[in-house]
């Protein structure tokens, strides 16, 4: 399951009409109050001491959380079983052009020739594009997490707060992950900083106070690729045969199945299927965005 908090009358609002057009969509999503919250989650602080109280909370009973490396690992071995070559340790240092056309990819172990790039780099997007000559409106931002020590399983539900900035589950192997959302600064780094643990750690105390005894483990940082209408860019560009998906900033992960299926029917057709023709990079200079600003919060 997953809780969006609500701590304000107006957030409670926006959770109430959140659930109507989820339910409109025929995904299982309601308002719950504090009683149900705190059967789902009784470490959580229902009371009114936080400077935040939880007033309600937007509950979506199927979320859940997708093994990522498991998830990798399999579309790995498949595409190896399927005869695709993937080249670890292989940088793209250049996209050779001529004529309007891609004609090969030049690599620190060589060049290739071929007729069909795609750039799928997320927060190199920008970079990979560049080497073509493409110019997209991309931002690159870190996002930063953390996970404790390993505890026993006490928490089964997905808990974000859009208020405090943070999200928290336990994995499998126990820990506790806490995110929370992009830096507001751009930069290509990728190592944790004291500011986001503090903030997000405390955040964190606001809605467990349970965990205040609890050490924290490991912390990174990756990069993200931001959009100015946080909607991803997927499709054809200027130059013919090199194709982009990129653009998704926080939320991508969970968007990979779909992305493979329509970029791969997108090179095999070479029509842009229907589902992604709204994401084409000229929208941003045809001003037709597409805003997803709220999928793009927290709320990963
Ligand atoms: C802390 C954090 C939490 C996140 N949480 C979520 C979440 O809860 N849900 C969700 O859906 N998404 C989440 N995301 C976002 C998600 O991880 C990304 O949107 C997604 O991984 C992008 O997938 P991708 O395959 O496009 O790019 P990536 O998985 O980033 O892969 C791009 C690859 O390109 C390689 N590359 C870059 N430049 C070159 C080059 N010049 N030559 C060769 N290779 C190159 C990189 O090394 C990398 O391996 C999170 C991201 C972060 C950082």
């Amino acid at each position: 399951g997953h809780l969006t908090l609500a701590h304000a009358e107006r957030a409670v609002i926006v959770a109430h009409e959140r659930a109507e057009v989820n339910r409109l969509l025929g995904v299982d999503s309601r308002v719950i109050y504090p009683d149900e919250i705190a059967k789902l989650c009784p470490e959580l602080d229902l009371s009114n001491h936080p400077d935040f109280p939880i007033m309600a909370a937007l509950y979506h009973p199927p979320g859940g959380v997708i093994r990522h490396d498991a998830v990798v690992w399999a579309y790995a071995r498949m595409a190896d079983r399927l005869g695709v070559h993937v080249h670890q340790g292989t940088e793209v240092t250049g996209v050779n052009v001529q004529g309007g056309r891609v004609t090969g990819v030049r690599t620190n172990r060589g060049d290739i020739q071929t007729g069909t790039v795609i750039s799928a780099v997320a927060g190199w997007t920008s970079e990979i594009c560049r080497m073509a000559g493409v110019e997209t409106p991309i931002v690159t931002h870190p996002l930063q997490a953390f996970v404790t020590e390993a505890l026993k399983p006490f928490l089964d539900v997905i808990l974000v707060s859009a208020t405090l900035h943070v999200y928290i589950s336990q994995t499998d192997r126990g820990e506790v992950l806490i995110g929370s959302e992009i830096e507001p600064y751009t930069s290509y780094a990728q190592d944790s900083t004291l500011d986001f643990l503090e903030v997000t750690a405390a955040h964190s105390l606001e809605l467990l106070p349970a965990l205040g005894r609890v050490k924290l483990m490991r912390a990174w940082g990756g990069l993200c690729d931001v959009t100015p209408d946080y909607s991803p860019i997927m499709g054809l560009t200027d130059v013919e045969g090199f194709l982009i998906d990129g653009g998704w900033g926080t939320y991508g992960f969970k968007a990979t199945p779909i992305v493979g299926v329509t970029m791969a029917d997108l090179v095999n057709d070479n029509q842009v299927p229907d589902l992604i023709a709204p994401f084409a990079l000229e929208r941003f200079w045809k001003r037709e965005l597409v805003s997803e600003i709220a999928a793009a919060a927290v709320s990963h």
